[in-house]
């Protein structure tokens, strides 16, 4: 039988239940820095979270099919999210003159002003991985990558809009070396991204 990394016998002989123990500490860390800007905004975490994709992301990703997938969410849920953002007059919709069913989100002057203030709500998560050397924020980068890149093709986490998934990037020696065929060039480790505007699905995401 499996060993669950959360069994502590288990755990405490084994680094990579250790590591998924500390993956899990952090996403709780996450959903309390979440939770407190919900409260303090009268909003849910979904709510915040869609204002803050919103107030980052271009018009063709601002959309509810979109946003479903983003979220890992039913459209129907997520049009339920919007409609509520809609009443508080955080969101508006333009209505797409080819289908006037679809439409493309648009944050209102009071939504931004929302999304500025609650997308800073991971800092405190951020000022531990400031104060670590390159070397090791580029291991990092580089472990959580593999780690969301596997779960991408598990089908665990739905759109990723990272390198690794992109049909403009090629690796060599081993996936030691990166290349971005789009601005035809080498990436350094530090220059793989986990959110592209340019980004271009592989057929296999
Ligand atoms: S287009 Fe963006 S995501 Fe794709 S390989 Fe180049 S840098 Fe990476």
């Amino acid at each position: 039988m499996n060993k669950s990394p959360f069994d502590l016998k288990y755990q405490n002989k084994n680094i990579e239940a250790k590591i998924i123990a500390s993956l899990e500490r952090i996403a709780q860390a996450f959903r309390v820095l979440l939770w407190n800007e919900s409260k303090e905004f009268s909003l849910t975490p979904i709510q915040i979270q869609v204002l803050i994709f919103l107030l980052h992301h271009s018009d063709q990703k601002r959309k509810v099919s979109y946003l479903a997938e983003e979220f890992n969410m039913t459209k129907a849920t997520i049009s339920e999210t919007i409609k509520t953002l809609e009443q508080k007059k955080l969101i508006k919709k333009e209505y797409e003159q080819h289908d006037t069913r679809s439409y493309i989100i648009h944050l209102t002057s009071k939504g931004k002003e929302i999304a500025d203030k609650t997308s800073l709500f991971a800092e405190e998560i951020l000022t531990p991985v400031e104060k670590l050397l390159p070397s090791e924020k580029e291991n990092l980068l580089l472990s959580l990558l593999n780690i969301i890149h596997h779960l991408n093709q598990s089908g665990i986490i739905t759109i990723q809009r990272m390198c690794f998934t992109c049909s403009y990037y090629q690796s060599q020696n081993n996936g030691q070396e990166h290349f971005c065929s789009l601005v035809n060039q080498k990436l350094a480790d530090t220059e793989l991204r986990i959110d592209c505007p340019e980004h271009k699905p592989t057929s296999i995401e």
